[in-house]
This record gives structure tokens, sequence and C-alpha cells, in this order.
């Protein structure tokens, strides 16, 4: 009984303390998702630009993953949905989790106070479910279909298809929260970095912003007008890079919003109100653009080891 109570306290304050990195809430995941399907261009197959419900779900899905209860998973699964960029040394970027982790070591980026956790991997869970997502398609293409057998492997393979492109959806989604990529991600840090201009260093940004706000005031009429069509992307690690930069860039103008008020309860501040809708646009540009990317990309023959 006492073990219980004990397990249950240490599930308790696991909540308690972890941090709130679980990126947008369900609304906005919702919405990121479904804008992005309902932009693809009719190129793209039938049965992906049919599943706008089954993608929406799973554009939440990893945020479903985090429960203290499978702590094995969640120590694996936390770190994928945030980059502190500030943290990690110049040239430490390369399109491999392993020579990341390799050059982090390497440059100093690893110390007792900074595990490779708390750095996060969320430019690399982009790239890697995207390019997943290409083998996919290519197998796709070339599944043949005369017998049951084989059709109901290709069915397989677009139920991978789905599961892939619908999880890749909340990790883009993720990044285009600002405090998705900093060590600012929950109030100032000014133990990191001085706060000249009087930012927030309580808790309570991150959700204020993403949740709650998004929650009350925005909605998806005042982000489809934002949305661009999706693109073909050039080198996947870059664009990701670039996508996150972009994002972390503007970091302080939220905060500012943030301390005039704007993520407040009841605002009807309508810079705030645009800043959210831009950024959920952004992460449904980038995410179709992912998406239409790898489709495309998949029709080139994969060149010999
Ligand atoms: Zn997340």
């Amino acid at each position: 009984m006492r073990d219980k109570r004990m397990a249950f306290g240490a599930v308790a304050l696991v909540l308690l303390i972890a941090p709130c990195t679980w990126g947008w809430g369900e609304k906005g995941h919702r919405m990121v998702t479904r804008l992005a399907v309902r932009s693809l261009p009719h190129d793209m197959p039938l049965f992906f630009r049919r599943a706008v419900w089954e993608l929406e779900y799973l554009g939440y899905d990893p945020d479903r993953w985090r429960s203290p209860m499978e702590p094995t998973l969640n120590a694996a699964n936390a770190p994928e949905h945030f980059i502190n960029l500030e943290r990690v040394p110049e040239g430490s970027f390369l399109p491999d989790r392993y020579q990341f982790l390799q050059r982090l070591v390497e440059r100093g980026g690893i110390r007792s106070d900074v595990t490779p956790a708390s750095i996060g991997f969320l430019p690399y869970r982009i790239v890697e479910l995207t390019e997943l997502l290409r083998g996919q398609f290519r197998l796709w293409r070339r599944a043949p279909r005369r017998t049951a057998p084989e059709r109901a492997e290709r069915r397989q393979i677009e139920q991978n298809i789905l599961f892939i492109a619908g999880v890749l959806a909340h990790f883009v989604a993720d990044g285009a929260q600002p405090l998705h990529t900093t060590v600012h991600y929950d109030g100032w840090n000014t133990t990191f970095a001085p706060n000249p201009r009087g930012y927030t260093t309580e808790r309570g940004i991150h959700l204020r912003f993403e949740n709650d706000f998004v929650n009350e005031a925005v909605r998806e009429s005042d982000v489809r007008p934002l949305l661009a069509r999706p693109r073909r992307l050039g080198p996947l690690f870059e664009e990701t890079m670039r996508y996150l930069r972009e994002s972390h860039a503007l970091l302080e103008r939220l905060y500012e919003l943030d301390r005039v008020g704007g993520f407040a309860p009841g605002s009807t501040h309508a810079e705030a109100r645009r800043f959210a809708a831009e950024r959920l646009a952004v992460a449904a540009h980038m995410l179709a653009s992912l998406w239409y990317t790898a489709w495309v990309e998949s029709r080139d023959e994969p060149s010999l080891p």
C-alpha cells in the first residue's frame, strides 16, 4: 500500500515538474493538420487527400504518448518535441542524429548540467519521418495490385503512410511554436540571458500562448487566408533548420506580445491574434510542403549503394 502511494506520488511529481513542452493544444495541432491536407494539390494520391480525419487525429498523437505511466517511452519521446537552439554550439548540426550527438560532445555542448535530452532533437524527428514517408510512398507506387494478397499489402502501405504523415504533422507544428526552439521555453531564463525588456520570468507563458489563447481567440478562418500553397522543398535538413530558425527569430516578439497582455484571458489584441494565426499558417504550409516533397521525390529510383 505504502509502495503504491509512493508510486502515485512519484507520478504526480513528474507531472508537476515536467517541462511544458507539449506544443500547441489539441485545437492548434488539429487545425494545422486539417488545413495542410486541404491545401494539397490534386496530384497527391486520393487516399491521402481523403484521410482528413485520420491525419487530424494523428497530428495530436505524439502528445498522447507522454504519460509517466510509460517512463521509457516518455524519456525518449519528450526531447523529440523541441530543440534548444541556444544550447547547440556553432557547426554542430549535421543531417544525422548520431553525428550531431558526437559533435555536441566534441564541442563541449554536453556537460553534467546539459544532457542530450535537455537540448532536444526536433529537426531530426522531422527529417527522419519525412524520409520514412518518402520511402513508403515509393513502395506504394510500385506495389502490384493484381491479387487479393497484393491489394491487402498495398492497403497496409497506405495505413503506414497515413500513420507516418500524421505523426510528422505533430512535430512540424511544434516547430512553428517559437517556445519549442529555446531555453526560454516557459519564462525568460535570466541565468542564460539578460532580460532588459522585462519579459515574464514566470512559468505559464508556454500554455498561455499555445493552448489558452489559441483555444479562446484563434479561429480557423483567421488562419486559412494566410496559408500559402505547398511548394517542393530543397534539401530536407537545410529546409527544416531554416524553418526552425525562422520560428526562433520570433521569440522576442512573442515575449513582447505577452508582456503587453496580448495572450491574457479575454484579450482582443489584434496583433497577438495575427501572430498566432501566422504561426499556425506557416506550420500548415511547411507540413503540406514536406508531404508534397516526399510524394514528388518518391518517383525517383533509389540509387544502388
Ligand atoms: Zn509536441
